[in-house]
Parts: C-alpha cells; sequence; structure tokens
C-alpha cells in the first residue's frame, strides 16, 4: 500500500507554511509523497477575495517544481460547482485502489470540519493528519479527541514549528506595497508582482 498526504488548501497564495507544514508530515508519517489539492470554488469562502483557481493552481506548481515528493492535482480546480472534500475522496478512492490517503489540515481548520458536506463520509474515506498553527497543544488534542469520539475518525497529530503566516497577512502586504519576500518561494513572488496579483483596486 502506498500512503499519500493530501494537502488541500485555498492557496490563495500558497506560503512557506503549507510547504513547511507539509514537508513535516511526509517525513514524520513516512508518507511516498504530498499531493497538493487547490480547491476550485470554497464553499466557505464566498464573497471573499479568492483569485482565480488558475492563478492558485500555477503557482502552487512554482512553489514544488524542486521537489520530487511533492505534487499537485487538478482534480478540484477542474470540478464545476463548488468543492467539496466528500466528492474528492471518493473520486480518488475510485482511481487509486492501492493507496491510503490521509488528508492534512491545521488545527483551524480542524475546528470548521463539522459544517463539512457529509462529514460523516468524509472521516470514512480518509485518515486526517492534523498540524498546529501557533495554537495550545492541549486545546488540540481536546478537539482531535471530540472529532474521535463523534465520528470514529482516525486523525493523527503531528508536531510542527509554528509559522505564523497566512495567506491573508499575505494579501494584505502586497494591497499596501509591503514586501512578502521570504514568506513565499521566489517563483510565486515574481509570478504575484508579474501578474499583479492581490494589488486591490
Ligand atoms: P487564508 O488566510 O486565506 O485562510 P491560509 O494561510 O489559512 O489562507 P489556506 O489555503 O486556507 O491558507 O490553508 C490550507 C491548509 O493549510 C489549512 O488546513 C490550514 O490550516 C493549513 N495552514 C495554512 N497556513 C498554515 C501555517 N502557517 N501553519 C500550519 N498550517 C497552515
Ligand atoms: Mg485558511
Amino acid at each position: 500500500m502506498k500512503k499519500i498526504g493530501i494537502m488541500g488548501g485555498t492557496f490563495n497564495p500558497i506560503h512557506i507554511g503549507h510547504l513547511i507544514a507539509a514537508q513535516e508530515v511526509l517525513e514524520k508519517m513516512n508518507f511516498d509523497k504530498i499531493l497538493f489539492m487547490p480547491v476550485g470554488d470554497p464553499p466557505h469562502k464566498t464573497g471573499s477575495d479568492v483569485i482565480s483557481a488558475e492563478h492558485r493552481f500555477e503557482m502552487v506548481k512554482l512553489a514544488i517544481e524542486n521537489n520530487e515528493k511533492f505534487e499537485v492535482s487538478d482534480i478540484e480546480v477542474k470540478r464545476r460547482g463548488k468543492t467539496y472534500t466528500y466528492d474528492t475522496l471518493l473520486e480518488l478512492g475510485n482511481l487509486n485502489t492501492n493507496t491510503s490517503f490521509y488528508f492534512i489540515v491545521g488545527y483551524d481548520t480542524l475546528r470548521d470540519m463539522d459544517s463539512w458536506k457529509r462529514i460523516d463520509d468524509v472521516f470514512k474515506l480518509s485518515s486526517f493528519v492534523v498540524v498546529n498553527r501557533g495554537n495550545d497543544y492541549t486545546d488540540m488534542k481536546k478537539e482531535i479527541d471530540k472529532k474521535v469520539k463523534k465520528y470514529s475518525a482516525n486523525i493523527y497529530l503531528v508536531d510542527i514549528p509554528d509559522i505564523e503566516i497566512s495567506s491573508t497577512e499575505i494579501r494584505k502586504k502586497v494591497s499596501e506595497n509591503k514586501s512578502i519576500r521570504y514568506m513565499v518561494p521566489d517563483k510565486v513572488l515574481e509570478y504575484i508582482l508579474n501578474k499583479g496579483l492581490y494589488r486591490g483596486e
């Protein structure tokens, strides 16, 4: 059996917090690879400043191109309508019979998961790996215990160095003409500047 970690996200844009988390999980969980999965149309982020899936996908590609254990999937950005992890897990399961999937989420995402479409089935279809995001360790343990009890979920905790960076902060900095150097890989930085992304009106 192959073991693949799925790093889902809006990646608006991808930043070093995502990359460091993915690398830590790859090594600590002994995964064969990490599949980055940019969402097409995120159901919980409507009306916000999510730029086109093409740009977000392209930036993920640029960010991971020199890591042979990292890959990007376009199955969510290609799907029509709102993106639901439930649909993605079904699709992945049908395509790969010899693989077990582990969905990677930050603690903030874990807390939001009760509202996900068919969350009971989502926890049946995939194991989860939770990483910290500058939060308290005991809070995280408690939240994991709650989910394990409620959904019989299979959840691993991987402790990573706290990287207090978010895409929100990056978008804000770009719109204020501040530098985001070192917060994103150089190629992503170039892409954002060349395409004039996140500059606001
Ligand atoms: P936004 O501010 O737009 O919500 P974000 O930085 O939270 O962006 P997302 O694309 O929403 O990035 O996150 C994708 C996944 O990566 C989520 O599960 C999130 O918890 C996790 N994640 C994002 N940033 C970090 C970080 N700095 N450390 C650990 N996990 C992170
Ligand atoms: Mg987020």
